[in-house]
């Protein structure tokens, strides 16, 4: 398989450290409000990569944090920490807030058919870890205290600046700037553990060898990812925006703990967009897959439209191209929905196309190109619908897009509405409520379904249009 690697800047074959086995980290929501669209896209991102593997045929572990303590407004340890500015808006504890919006991250999570990691891990849940690092970081001289502080010192690290390119460097220090921090040696340093008097009204606190205090965002992951993955890692995943700082800290700090390289592979995926720009929660009412579907666009829509493009590009989010997306997805599966086991499963002609399939995706996860060989495969004359319908449901594996089981689900659905009416019109005669029963009748007529008496009881019809 081939992956864009951000480390090498290179498309680059997929080698796992240990063959057949894939450890995958990937960074997790910060859960002081609500998982945006443009979150979810990332999200959706990594499932497509999380499940292309398995599809492929590796045994994949997977681990996600989920950020309750410690990201501050800027990524580089300047402003207030998010959990303290939703605490204060909602008047609402800081772990009552997290477990709001966990939930409600996971309700849209599932909502576009992402699948749960095996290890979700709160950040609060693993300090003893961030403990473990910092101490050892401090013992090698990594770190340093200062102003209560203790800080990562960049500059003890040969290539700080791995993940980005060179000429970034200056960019990335004028615009990360924002709040000039005295105490630290290099500017690029960042804070491992707070104890100062800043946030002293922080809720959460925890006793350290430094003092009262709470973990730094950065060292959040590096922790979750060893005590759950181990030391060697192969793929670490985020959105464009973790680059600089957060993953380009976790390599430093990561790779100072253990003394070795830590993860060969760095995946990121673009950015959302609206008309307005890059979608950010500060920006006024904040666009959750919930809100599409109160809007009535089935989420899966949004997936689709995502699958649609290559996770490396932006995309632009408008109505218009949700709404395109959706009316495709429709017809897909009403084309799929057509599909009748007619003749024996063609297991040759399954094999060449889960083949194409694999090579799209082999192919740095071009999934507009996957969902191409979809399409030319409905449209092949020469394949029988059994195999056709074979080949939808391994696809969507992958694709995750309901394919099929939205279909029936529907149609059983509508199935017991018709057999509930058709038992209010039966209750109905016995009670000479004709009027009633007249009323039911034409009711499902305007739906087009057509009722049929017969001696043996009511069917119906559907009078496709
Ligand atoms: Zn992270």
């Amino acid at each position: 398989m081939k992956l864009y690697n951000t480390l090498t800047r290179k498309v680059e074959e997929f080698i796992p450290n240990e063959k057949g086995k894939v450890k995958l980290y990937t960074c997790g929501p910060t859960v002081y409000h609500y998982a945006h669209i443009g979150n979810i896209r990332n999200y959706i991102g990594h499932d497509i990569l999380d499940k292309t593997l398995r599809y492929l045929g590796y045994e994949v572990t997977r681990a996600m944090n989920i950020t309750d303590v410690g990201h501050l407004t800027s990524d580089s340890d300047s402003g207030e920490d998010k959990m303290e500015v939703a605490r204060k808006r909602e008047h609402k504890s800081a772990m009552e807030i997290a477990k709001f919006y966990t939930d409600a991250f996971f309700v849209d999570f599932e909502k576009v058919n992402c699948k749960v990691p095996e290890i979700v891990s709160p950040a609060t849940e693993n300090i003893d870890e961030y403990i473990k690092i910092i101490t050892k970081l401090l013992n090698d001289d990594y770190a340093y205290e200062s102003g209560g502080n203790i800080y990562f010192d960049t500059n003890k690290v040969d290539n700080y600046y791995c993940l980005t390119k060179q000429d970034d460097n200056m960019v990335i220090g004028a615009r990360e700037g924002v709040e000039e921090d005295s105490n630290k040696r290099n500017q690029a340093d960042f804070v491992l553990w707070f104890t100062t008097s800043k946030f002293e009204n922080h809720e959460l606190l925890w006793d350290s060898p430094w003092g009262k205090g709470y973990p730094g965002w950065h060292i959040e992951c590096s922790g979750i990812s060893i005590k759950y993955l181990g030391e060697y890692l192969d793929i670490h995943g985020g959105g464009v925006d973790n680059i600089f700082p957060h993953h380009t800290n976790e390599i430093a700090q990561s790779e100072s703990y253990l003394g070795h390289k830590w993860c060969n592979y760095w995946f990121h995926n673009e950015h959302l967009l609206d008309e307005s720009g890059k979608m950010s929660k500060s920006k006024g009412v904040i666009l959750t897959v919930s809100v599409l579907e109160e809007k009535g666009y089935d989420p899966l829509a949004f997936r689709f439209m995502c699958l649609g493009s290559h996770y490396r590009k932006q995309l632009l989010f408008t109505y218009d191209n949700l709404e395109q997306a959706q009316n495709t997805l429709n017809k897909l599966r009403k084309k799929i929905n057509s599909l009748k086991n007619d003749g024996d499963f063609d297991k040759d002609k399954f094999d060449s196309y889960v083949f194409k399939f694999k090579e799209t995706l082999e192919n740095d996860l071009n999934t507009s190109n996957a969902l191409t060989v979809l399409y030319n495969m409905l449209k092949d004359e020469s394949l029988n619908e059994t195999t056709k319908l074979k080949l939808v449901g391994d696809f969507d594996k992958v694709l995750s897009l309901n394919l099929i089981k939205e279909e029936e689900s529907i149609d059983s659905e509508l199935a017991k509405e018709i057999m509930d009416k058709i038992n209010e019109r039966i209750e109905a005669k016995k009670n000479k409520n004709f009027i009633l029963a007249d009323k039911i009748r034409d009711e499902l007529a305007s739906k087009g379904i057509k009722l049929i008496d017969t001696k043996d009881g009511t069917t119906y019809e559907i009078i496709k249009d």
